[in-house]
């Protein structure tokens, strides 16, 4: 018989339809033709060679006369860096001016990487970047909520092909992120306790859904995950927002998620995914009841119109099973 499940931290149910089950291999990608990509391609705007295109960069590590990491403004912004916030009400509707900050990290000066066949090294410079712009871009009084993102192949959302992730600041705090954290307030309120915290603790105990540990993080599938592969890394420290996350920190994140990845783009034939790290607003830096996490969405199988009509996910995918394929996955020495 099919089992519901509901994730405690979004209260969000999904239907793990053990009948249509499928094993983790049936999720592996095929082969597609524009797998192999060269190292530099003289059109791409964020390769070296072309740094002028996109105007001023806020923030870049370099290395000699070398970028290793570069942020830009993104060409085509979703917001407007300029102006001042105006809400207005207007009958039934809200109205809020749309500026924010809507930048891009180059993640890497070579076209043809992702974070699982970057250095460690790589990967901790791309972090550095987003927890710089996130200090930095949490001083604008307009911005009330940052969202770090990356978009991997097509179904994920982007046609870019240079490595690249995404940093945006909005002028209003996301519903979905008030669903969470008024969820985390009535745990605190109840139990004393952070949910996340109390979560991660019930994992380890039963290390059934553990894909990776490392001294500062832990990644795992949630018990009610959403879809097949879907993946949570959380710190072990109970911190509420990302940039205050420590140098060893960030060096340590940098090995699991690089890790996580690689254990996704070996195993599952480099998918096409998102990640996303969800923080408190920026309003706080520390609570008791919020838990900053990262959270990675393989694009491996497609919601349709029952998820549209329930706000429900069929997963065809037990997490325990999708946990244990990828624990399996060994990751070649390069
Ligand atoms: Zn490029
Ligand atoms: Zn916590």
């Amino acid at each position: 018989m099919p089992e519901l499940r509901q994730n405690v931290i979004t209260k969000d149910w999904a239907i793990f339809a053990t009948e249509r089950a499928k094993r983790p291999h049936e999720f592996i990608r095929p082969d597609r033709q524009n797998d192999r990509l060269p190292a530099h391609k003289p059109d791409c705007p964020f390769c070296p060679g072309n740094e002028d295109f996109l105007g001023a960069e806020p923030f870049c590590i370099r290395d000699g006369d070398r970028w290793r990491v570069r942020v830009v403004p993104n060409k085509y912004p979703a917001l407007s860096a300029t102006g001042e916030r105006i809400r207005k009400v207007e009958g039934i509707h809200r109205i809020i001016s749309g500026v924010g900050i809507h930048e891009v990290i180059v993640e890497h000066p070579r076209h043809d990487l992702t974070p699982a066949l970057m250095s460690i090294e790589d990967v901790r410079n791309i972090l550095i970047a987003y927890r710089q712009r996130y200090i930095d871009i949490r001083k604008d009084p307009r911005i009330e909520a940052i969202v770090i993102f990356k978009n991997h192949g097509e179904s994920a959302g982007t046609s870019i092909e240079h490595p690249h992730s995404q940093i945006a600041a909005i002028p209003v705090v996301p519903h979905q992120f008030r669903v969470r954290i008024d969820e985390a307030i009535r745990y605190f309120d109840d139990t004393g306790e952070c949910i996340f915290c109390r979560n991660l603790r019930d994992e380890l105990e039963s290390q059934e859904r553990i894909v990776l540990e490392s001294e500062h993080f832990v990644a795992f599938i949630p018990y009610a995950a959403l879809s097949p592969f879907h993946l949570w890394i959380y710190p072990r420290r109970h911190v509420s927002s990302f940039d205050q996350s420590t140098d060893a920190e960030l060096a340590d994140l940098a090995y699991t998620l690089k890790t996580v990845l690689a254990k996704l783009y070996y195993g599952l034939n480099n998918p096409d995914f998102n990640y996303t790290i969800r923080s408190i607003p920026t309003d706080e830096t520390y609570t008791d009841y919020f838990h900053w996490y990262l959270a990675i969405v393989p694009r491996v199988s497609k919601s349709a119109g029952f998820e549209i009509g329930s706000g429900m996910y069929i997963n065809t995918s037990m997490p325990e099973d999708s946990a244990q394929f990828l624990r399996d996955v060994d990751i070649p020495v390069l």
